[in-house]
């Protein structure tokens, strides 16, 4: 409204306030205290789950039923497509074997589609397009299925096709195992970032409506894959920390510090960084968040929004892919970690945009339909 509001709206102004107020008297009387103290519930999304496929047995996960109880919109549920040939060790997660030709392939399409399976099984909504991502914003659970690592293509785009058709709206290029699609932070480089075929399907998945995801890319990778997308890019889990991790560095944690840098050229490009739920049983400098410490949490996402700001920053929570090391390992603890927001005071508008809405825009303006 630009005009000067009216005697009318004035009047109309105070008799809500009036009524207003006789209302929250009534709710006093009703339930002292509590009615006030109450927060608003958020939507929340998830940019980065696995939850249901490692710790949990997918089938009685209580995946569905969490979200709903807890009000998750969005979660983006991230198939490993390399899972099968990689290790955890006391250095990070390494590759321990190769790969056939066509198990890549076989692998990720079994898997899908015990996910796909999951979702119909429990009438959790399958989120294809735009609407459907209102939709959710709007009260539904929905899951975006979501690929880490692109292993499944086997170094053939076209297969782009047929993971779309079956759903696939969100992939992260690289994971822990060698591929043809570029360099992973967490093994000697080879590819100087991203390969030829890596920035052919930066191209494809713009083209098809997938949101393009660099967790796990080297900085080289970052710097192409941006020059490459049309439409805001994510990283959708990891931490942000000074000039960025190394291959060489001794702890896998270590190695997958995305530099504040690289966050701040995502953001400049209206994309996301995530912040995983990762937790420390002795938390040291660097990421100072202890084990079941949601409070810490809600503090990295805070400091983060200082650093990048509220429109790029998200929870990637990394369920189940964390292993025992989680300050959250269900959608109780994130609704906990909004609440600490909440208690931090941070304003609304800032916990809607990281809570919820800018997973939701960025999944929007990939999506072609
Ligand atoms: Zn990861």
């Amino acid at each position: 409204m630009t005009s000067k509001p009216s005697p009318a709206f004035h009047a109309e102004a105070m008799i809500n306030r009036r009524k207003l107020l006789l209302c929250t008297s009534a709710m006093l009387a009703a339930s002292p205290l509590s009615v006030l103290s109450q927060p608003v519930r958020v939507p929340i999304s998830d940019m980065h789950s696995h939850y249901g496929m490692f710790s949990r047995r997918m089938g009685d996960s209580g995946l569905a039923q969490e979200m709903r109880e807890q009000g998750i919109a969005l979660v983006s549920w991230k198939l490993v497509a390399d899972a099968r040939w990689i290790r955890s060790t006391d250095k990070g997660i390494v590759q321990v074997s190769e790969p056939v030709p066509g198990e890549l392939s076989r692998y990720f399409n079994a898997a899908l589609d015990r996910m796909s399976a999951y979702l119909t099984a429990q009438k959790l909504k399958l989120v294809l397009t735009k609407a459907d991502v209102d939709a959710c914003i709007a009260g539904e659970s929905g899951v975006v299925l979501s690929s880490e690592g692109a292993d499944f293509l086997e170094g053939r785009i076209d297969t782009m096709d047929v993971a779309y058709d079956k759903g696939l709206r969100h992939l992260q290029l690289v994971h822990y195992i060698r591929t043809p699609v570029g360099d992973f932070q967490t093994t000697e480089p080879v590819h100087n970032g991203l390969s030829t075929m890596g920035k052919q399907l930066v191209e494809k998945c713009g083209a098809q409506g997938v949101l393009v995801d660099l967790a796990h890319c080297t900085s080289a990778g970052v710097d192409q894959a941006l020059a490459i997308a049309k439409v805001p890019v994510i990283w959708s889990h990891g931490w942000v920390d000074g000039d960025g991790g190394d291959w060489r560095d001794p702890y896998g944690h270590m190695k997958r510090r995305l530099s504040l840098a690289h966050a701040k050229k995502i953001a400049d490009r209206g994309g996301v960084v995530g912040l995983w739920g990762l937790g420390f049983s002795r938390p040291g400098p660097g990421w100072a968040v202890g084990l079941g410490d949601t409070r810490g949490y809600a503090k990295e996402i805070a400091s983060l929004v200082n650093k990048i700001g509220a429109d790029h920053v998200a929870f990637g929570t990394d369920i189940e892919g964390v292993g025992l090391s989680w300050s959250v390992n269900n959608y109780t603890h994130l609704r906990s970690v909004v609440e600490h927001l909440q208690d931090m005071k941070l304003e609304s508008s800032v916990i809607e945009r990281v809570a919820y809405g800018n997973y939701a825009r960025v999944l929007k303006a990939a999506m072609r339909v």
